[in-house]
Parts: structure tokens; sequence; C-alpha cells
């Protein structure tokens, strides 16, 4: 049995990413605490694609019998064009774990639930961080502070911990939206463990069930950034625009009640080579912020909560076990981040004559698309506990 002389953890930010990595930490002897600025913990009422790279980390966490019992698996990965005509169908369960949908409150909830209520303090939001001999002081707004051995920022997009160490700088705008809804209405057409996702002009919608009973579905369009939603409302305007798409999205969308639809402008940012220093480092949205066009971000986050724990383990210096964990996961997601801006641009397309050899493109490149998602899904790590 090691003896950790690193024991404390600070985490910023409860997300999916701070939350997995209190677990594996728990799990491995430290003592993590999640500074998280809301309330409650809660996700946003959508679902989210876990491909096998993320669920055999929950496998080694010990959640993916609970999140296998609360998801639905995918099997295929269905691209269509804007008429309906098949464009590419991926098998994506080649794996020793599956791929799953899930709503992200369930999983939330299921990461949550296997730590006690004592590593979460919740309604504190992080305001600066402090180094202080060789442990790190965190200070929250109404005057909290707390000292740590390590402080991670996990607390994503518009990371407070990132501006510390690196400067105040904006995430990129990309020029997309997204809308992303819920219905409980699962047509007869649909077939069990499939994503379908249609392609259009500047615009892509896509749709799998996520366990319960419940469909989720979502678009991609082209827009200015925080443009506001039509006089007519978000989901009628939803309605308009894709009444002449195929069964069954205009059905769904009619199934859908217009408040939980959810309308999130995208960023991402470009890759750094560089995000810890000394005890202090980043983790998921907070280190690698990327488009959803491959569903990997909270996935990348889920990759690091095991990589960083696992590099802890090792060293007993945390500066070269955070050094030793950036350098693991720094070529990886630059990979991700990149291919997911492509994809992104690729989905903005708008030209006709373009988008028809974008369609083509994908059919003839349908091996390749395997390949490269073959790949991505197959990263592993594992947390060796037994070694220590
Ligand atoms: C439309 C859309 C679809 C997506 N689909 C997928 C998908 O299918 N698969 C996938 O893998 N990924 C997907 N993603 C990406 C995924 O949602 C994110 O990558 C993931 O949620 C990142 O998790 P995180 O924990 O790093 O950050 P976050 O989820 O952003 O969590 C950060 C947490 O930190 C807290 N916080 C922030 N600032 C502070 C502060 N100062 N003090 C204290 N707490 C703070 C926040 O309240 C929040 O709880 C999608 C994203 C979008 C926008």
């Amino acid at each position: 049995m090691k003896i950790l002389t690193t024991k404390k953890i600070i985490l910023v930010g409860g997300g999916i990413g701070g939350t997995a990595t209190a677990l594996a930490l728990y799990r491995a002897g430290f003592e993590p605490i999640v500074y998280e600025r809301t309330t409650t913990l809660r996700e946003v009422g959508a679902g989210v694609a876990l491909w096998a790279n993320a669920t055999h980390v929950l496998k080694e966490l010990g959640v993916l019998d609970d999140v296998l019992r609360e998801s639905d698996p995918i099997t295929n990965y269905q691209f269509f064009s804007q008429m309906g005509k098949e464009l590419m169908n991926l098998c994506i369960n080649h794996f020793e774990v599956p791929a799953v949908a899930i709503h992200r409150a369930d999983l939330q909830a299921l990461l949550w639930r296997k730590l006690s209520s004592e590593h979460f303090v919740l309604g504190q939001t992080f305001e600066r961080f402090e180094p202080v001999g060789n442990k790190v002081l965190a200070y929250f707004t109404d005057g909290l502070a707390e000292i740590g051995d390590v402080l991670i920022g996990a607390d994503g997009l518009r990371s407070k911990v990132r501006s510390q160490l690196f400067g105040q700088v904006k995430p990129i705008y990309r020029g997309m939206t997204s809308y992303r809804g819920l219905t409980n209405y699962i047509p007869n057409t649909y077939k069990r463990g499939y994503i379908c996702e249609f392609l259009g002009s500047g615009k892509a919608f896509g749709f799998v069930t996520i366990g319960k009973g419940r469909m989720y579905w979502y678009v991609a369009s082209k827009a200015a950034e925080g443009q506001s939603d039509a006089p007519v409302g978000r989901k009628q305007e939803l309605q308009e625009i894709f009444q002449d798409w195929p069964t069954p999205i205009p059905e769904l969308i009619a199934a859908t009640d217009e408040t939980s639809i959810l309308k999130t402008d995208l960023y991402d940012r470009v890759p750094i080579p560089k995000w810890s220093f000394s005890n202090i480092t980043l983790l998921g949205d907070a280190a690698h912020p990327t488009l959803p066009t491959m569903g990997q971000g909270a996935c990348m986050a889920i990759e690091d909560a095991l990589v960083v724990t696992q590099c802890l383990l090792e060293h007993s210096d945390p500066a070269e076990a955070l050094r030793q964990y950036e350098s693991l996961r720094l070529v990886r997601t630059k990979k991700i981040v990149e291919q997911s801006l492509l994809i992104g641009k690729v989905a903005q397309l708008e030209n006709s004559f373009v988008v028809a050899v974008r369609n083509t493109l994908m059919k003839l490149l349908s091996q390749q698309f395997d390949n490269d998602y073959r790949a991505i899904h197959a990263y592993r790590v594992s947390l060796k506990l037994d070694k220590y």
C-alpha cells in the first residue's frame, strides 16, 4: 500500500469532468473536494453520447452497470442527406464495452451517488488561487478559503482557473448554434441503438433514445453569435425550418414541449501546448473545450479523470504528476478538438453543389470514417490501483 503524500485535491467545478475526477481520486485513496458554484449538482435537460473510450472509464470507476440500466446502447451512427438518402452507416459496437446515450442529469446523479456529500461544497464560486509553499490556497466569493495539495480547474468553457493561469481569453464562437430537445415520443420506425443524423445545407438534425423511454434530438445550425429566438418562438421556428425534412423530424419537434428546447451557441478554443503550472492544472472543457460534432467533450473529460488520478498515484511530486498528465493528454485532445472543428466547418457548408460533393464523398469515404471513429473510441487508460 502506497502512502499518499499528496492527499487533499481541490476540484473547482462539479460538472461531469469534476465529478468523475472526484470519484476516481476517491477510489485511489485521495481526499477530493469539489467546489461548485451552483447550489445543486445538476446537468442540463439533454442527452449525451458516451463512446467506448468513456464507458470503459465508467467501468473502471464502478458505475458502468448503473449507467447501462439508465441509458440506451448505441450500436450504429447513421447519416442521411436532407432528402433522407443514406450516406453512411457506421457500426460502432466493436468494443468490450458498449457506447451509450444517457440523460446528462442521470449520469451526473449516478457519479454523484458514489461519493458521500462531504466531497462536495455547493454554492461556492471560485475566485482565485494563491500558491503557498508546496500547497495551493483557493479563494471563493463569500470569503471561504481552502488549502489543498493540488488544485484542478474543472470549471468549464469559461474557466476562472484557466484565466488566472493564462490570462482572460474569450472562447471562439464557431458560427454555429445548437438546439436540444427531449420528448417521450419514440417513432415506430426508429431503430433501437441508432443515432440518426440528417445533414442539410448549414444545418443538421440528429436523434437517439437515451433510456427510460425518452428520445433526445439535436440541431446544429449556422447562426450569428447570441442570435435571439424568432418572434414566433423557438419551437415554431424549428418547425418551420424543418417542416419539409424527412419523417420523423417534424413529428419529433412537434412532440416536444417548447420549454424543454435548449439553445446553446457553440464554442471551442485553439489547443494550447501546456495547461498545468506547478500543482495546479485544468481538466475537461477548462483545458480543451471542443465543438460537439464528434460527441467527445464529456468523454475526454471522463478520460482526463482517470489519467490525472493515475499520474498522481505514480508521482509523489504533484508538479511532476501534472506534467505527466498533461503530456499524456495533449496530443489526443488536440487531435479531437481540431477534427471536431473540421467536421463543424463541413456541417456549415451551404452551397448546394458543395453539399452534393460532400454527400458523395461521405459515401465514398465511409470506410475511412469508420476507421477514424474506431481509433478514437479504442483509447484506453486504466487505474492500476493494485500496483499501489
Ligand atoms: C450541444 C452540445 C452537445 C454535446 N454533446 C456531447 C456528447 O454527446 N458527448 C460528449 O462527450 N460531449 C458532448 N458535449 C460536450 C460536453 O457537454 C462537455 O464537454 C462537458 O460537459 C464538459 O464537462 P466539464 O465538467 O469539463 O465542464 P462543465 O460541464 O461546463 O462543468 C463545469 C462546472 O463548473 C462549474 N463552475 C464554473 N465556474 C465555476 C466557478 N468559478 N466556481 C465554481 N464552480 C464553477 C459549473 O457550474 C459547472 O458545474 C456536448 C456539448 C454541447 C454544447
